[in-house]
């Protein structure tokens, strides 16, 4: 399972024993690890507490999950439910929180259709990036780490990824690789072992990735865009929109962009985070949509007639959970369907330069969680769910308070915190 970071964490079993028993019996973890922080410490936790005694619970394996791991031979990998002390589904779980997003969106007949985007940096092992220029896309300069990215192709496409294309991205030692559209629960746990496979074939070859959103401050930074659309009866629902979104793809749309300020914490949930959505870097500054643009937040796929009409939704860093930031995305769509939100004008043109009166959106992990606190976002995504999630920031809050006060500087203390785990 995913923890409320995003590692994938769980017991390594053998073959037999998982046949005999874990297949159906599942298999216990501490539920601190719903609570804890990248380095495992465990803030103060309303639920999950030495009052509680950290309890078990149940990974239950999800078997259509199940992928073989052609990196590591001998290996495979099943991704779990997990079950609370009652048998429930643990509510701090992310895949509880996004099963349960996946099935609102079904109970409207509508079957979300999601893919993310990952950046990452491939760094040396001391943590500086392999390059020290940028060569986007180019197919020439960056030769040397064809090999490491050839290993990545294959153990992602051996673990049931379906890899679609890899490029140098814009940003010195920055890689893209873009995999396959499919089911939310699908993306989410590919997601998850995407990051897992990107640093453990790193390793292979002597390098290290990391997915910080900003390691560096006068650097780039890593994003992870969600894609999504809507099935209706097998078909794209958003395909008849043409050059503007048709109704259906208006309305959940403007769900995404109402709640696009309170989801700026599910997507930049540390302190570090939150620095990435600067002018000028091709992350998002402010709640806008447009076509074809890369310095809007919401960007819409709306080619006459194509299956592949999408919302691309760019504020989430490269560390956001996967779970929930696809969970935060089906929840602001469906309110939006639900609620029948009118959509606001379309942006052209340099968006960092003339916001408009377009609302700016958080710059700060403090910010972030103010604006999500007490929002309608926070209620959907479950009461218990977002209470824990807060009080983990905010204990990084007051960290950061404390050893890296600058909301525009990346120190050491950061990078240390954040770099390898994110
Ligand atoms: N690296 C940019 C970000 O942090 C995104 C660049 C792009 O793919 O447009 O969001
Ligand atoms: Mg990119």
């Amino acid at each position: 399972v995913a923890d409320s970071q995003g590692h994938l964490r769980g017991k390594r079993v053998p073959v037999q024993r998982f046949f005999d028993t874990v297949i159906e019996n599942g298999v216990n973890i501490a539920d601190a690890i719903f609570v804890f922080d990248m380095q495992n410490d465990l803030p103060d936790n309303e639920f999950i507490n030495m009052d509680t005694g950290y309890l078990d619970c149940t990974l239950m394996p999800d078997i259509d999950s199940a992928r073989v791991l052609t990196h590591r031979p001998g290996y495979a990998l099943v991704f779990c439910n997990t079950l609370d002390e009652h048998g429930n589904p643990h509510p701090l779980a992310p895949r509880t929180v996004l099963a349960q997003q996946i099935e609102r969106c079904q109970s409207m007949n509508l079957n979300p259709i999601m893919a993310t985007e990952m950046e990452f940096i491939l760094c040396t092992q001391d943590w500086e990036p392999v390059t020290d220029y940028i060569q986007y896309s180019s197919l020439t300069d960056m030769m040397d780490l064809e090999d490491v990215l050839r290993d990545m192709r294959a153990a992602l496409a051996g673990a049931g990824i379906e890899v679609e294309s890899s490029n140098a991205e814009y940003g010195p030692g920055q890689i893209e690789i873009n995999c396959g559209h499919a089911g939310a629960m699908k993306i989410a746990d590919d997601t998850a072992l995407f990051k897992s496979i990107v640093k453990q074939v790193a390793m292979q070859h002597g390098l290290r990735a990391t997915f910080m959103p900003k390691p560096w401050a006068d650097g780039t930074g890593n994003g992870m865009h969600v894609h999504s659309s809507l099935e209706v009866d097998g078909a794209n629902a958003f395909a008849s929109s043409a050059h503007a979104p048709n109704e259906l793809m208006e309305q959940w749309l403007a769900g995404l962009l109402e709640h696009a300020e309170a989801m700026t914490f599910i997507g930049a949930p540390t302190p570090n985070g939150p620095k990435r959505l600067r002018p000028y870097t091709f992350a998002p500054t402010h709640v806008c949509w447009g076509l074809d643009n890369r310095t809007v937040l919401a960007r819409c796929i709306a080619e006459p007639g194509s299956k592949a009409n999408r919302v691309e939704f760019r504020s989430a860093g490269a560390d956001a959970n996967p779970y929930l930031i696809l969970a935060a995305n089906l929840a602001a769509g469906a309110d939006g369907l639900e609620r029948k939100f009118a959509l606001m004008d379309m942006s052209e043109g340099d968006k960092y330069t003339n916001p408009g009166d377009h609302a700016p959106l958080p710059t700060t992990l403090a910010d972030a969680v103010a604006t999500y606190r007490d929002s309608r976002l926070a209620e959907l995504l479950g009461d218990k769910f977002s209470r824990s999630y807060v009080s983990i920031a905010e204990a990084e809050i007051a960290h950061a308070a404390e050893h890296s006060p600058d909301a525009d500087e990346v120190n050491d203390w950061e990078r240390t915190r954040f770099i390898v785990h994110s």
